[in-house]
């Protein structure tokens, strides 16, 4: 019988007339003719996690991670039981299990890795016809303590429990109906693709499309899972994410979509000596606190021996960032630290820009005519981001989309 793994988001769930639309979808697919194993990994009901996550910051300004994820992971416990007790109320079997039960995790709290799945608990619940519901977003660390997966984790718990009992496949459910050239909230008439690459949307979901966590894709590619993103309200087909593209998508635009991302922070160290060495004493205990470096510009001035270095972090870590640095003051050597909280990161992601260098002078130049400044640029194989002033993201991203041909003609008609 085909094993399916549905995952729900948080705009799906939120409020129990979405969680009955949730329980009919899922009856449907346990219910279908040939029959289906259905597990269902849900998030929190919309805007919890946020609450969540303000509460611990009222209670504490940096507080304890262990006790941030007992606060933050039950927001995926409440609606896990009530999709169990709608879909019971239909008719159908169900329970719930807790993330403790089922996905064993490592690492740091607040951004725990999944490293196994407890597959034989689910096997016997398939096995008895009872669709198994998971909490999104959680399991336990070795500590035995709970442990949360970072924001959007949902999509990766959804992913690893699909690899962990060997499903045939990974359905996203979530607000949009699949995964389009940009953010359709910025670019209303954005494209929906039928297919994205795992690169593509690696890239992709990596600068701030978080329509897909970035782990989850990650994951995916790695256990050969086929997984889908498609919309929880209507029947439509989504967007399919292959390893490569197939019939007319070979033929489409050689970007696949541009990306925002408004978490970026920008510190930068002026005055710093000129020699080997004083990036990494900067870095490194800033990655030592998990903290996530993303561009970092490290430029020297002529004859001076003296150099500057900007980087940018999380928002949500600046102060942690900007602490640690300030207590290795005297080791690192800067003469100050500015830091603006006000900046945003603008990408263009696509297969084609590893074979055509003028892509990146394209996007560069597109900005230029707008007068956007570019603060700090970075490249990978398939993706070039620059990092702007936060106010000139929405703009940014509507030209860009317009100059590499993205916007959808038929809607504009
Ligand atoms: P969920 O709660 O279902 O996990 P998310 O809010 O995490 O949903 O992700 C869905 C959102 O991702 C959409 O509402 C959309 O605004 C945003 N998004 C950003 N980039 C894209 C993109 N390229 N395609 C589709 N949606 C995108
Ligand atoms: N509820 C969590 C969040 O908002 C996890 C998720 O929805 O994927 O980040
Ligand atoms: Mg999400």
């Amino acid at each position: 019988m085909p094993r399916i793994v549905m995952k729900f988001g948080g705009t799906s769930m939120a409020g129990i007339e979405r969680i009955r639309n949730v329980a009919s979808r899922v009856r449907r697919e346990a219910e279908a003719e040939a029959g289906n194993e259905v597990l269902v990994v849900v998030s929190a009901m919309a805007g919890e996690t946020d609450r969540l996550v303000q509460l611990c910051r009222e209670a504490a300004a940096l507080s304890d991670p262990k006790e941030y994820d007992v606060v933050v992971a039950s927001g995926e416990q409440v609606t896990s039981g009530l999709l169990a007790m709608t879909l019971q109320n239909m008719g159908v079997k169900a329970r719930s299990f807790m993330g403790w039960q089922l996905v064993r995790a490592s690492g740091v709290h607040g951004n725990a890795r999944v490293e196994a799945i407890e597959s034989a608990t689910l096997d016997e619940a398939l096995k008895g016809g009872t669709v198994a519901v998971i909490p999104g977003f959680q399991g336990v660390s070795e500590d035995g303590r709970v442990a949360t997966l970072g924001r959007g984790g949902s999509d990766t718990s959804a992913v690893a429990i699909a690899a962990g009992v060997k499903a045939d496949r990974c359905d996203i459910y979530t607000d949009v109906d699949g995964v389009y050239t940009t953010d359709p909230r910025i670019v209303p008439n954005a494209r929906k693709l039928n297919q994205v690459t795992f690169d593509e949307m690696l890239e992709l979901a990596g600068v701030g499309a978080k329509v897909l966590q970035v782990r989850s894709v990650g994951l995916a590619m790695r256990e050969n899972m086929p997984l889908r993103v498609l919309s929880a309200f209507e029947d439509k087909p989504g967007t399919d994410i292959v390893a490569e593209l197939s019939g007319a998508e070979m033929e489409r635009n050689l970007i696949a979509g541009i990306a925002a991302d408004r978490n970026e922070a920008r510190i930068t160290l002026t005055g710093i000596a000129d020699t080997p060495g004083t990036v990494a004493a900067t870095i490194s205990p800033i990655a030592e606190a998990g903290i996530q470096v993303d561009m970092i510009v490290h430029a020297a001035t002529p004859n001076t021996g003296s150099s500057d270095l900007t980087f940018t972090v999380p928002r949500a870590s600046l102060a942690q960032a900007i602490s640690v640095i300030e207590q290795r003051k005297d080791a690192i050597g800067y003469s100050d630290l500015v830091q603006d909280p006000s900046v945003a990161k603008v990408s263009i992601v696509g297969v084609g820009i590893r074979s055509n260098p003028a892509l990146a002078a394209k996007m560069f130049e597109t900005l230029a005519e707008r007068r956007i400044n570019l603060l700090a640029v970075s490249t990978s194989e398939i993706k070039v981001s620059a990092l702007i002033a936060e106010d000139e993201l929405e703009l940014a991203v509507r030209v860009l989309h317009t100059a590499f041909g993205l916007d959808d003609q038929s809607a504009a008609a």
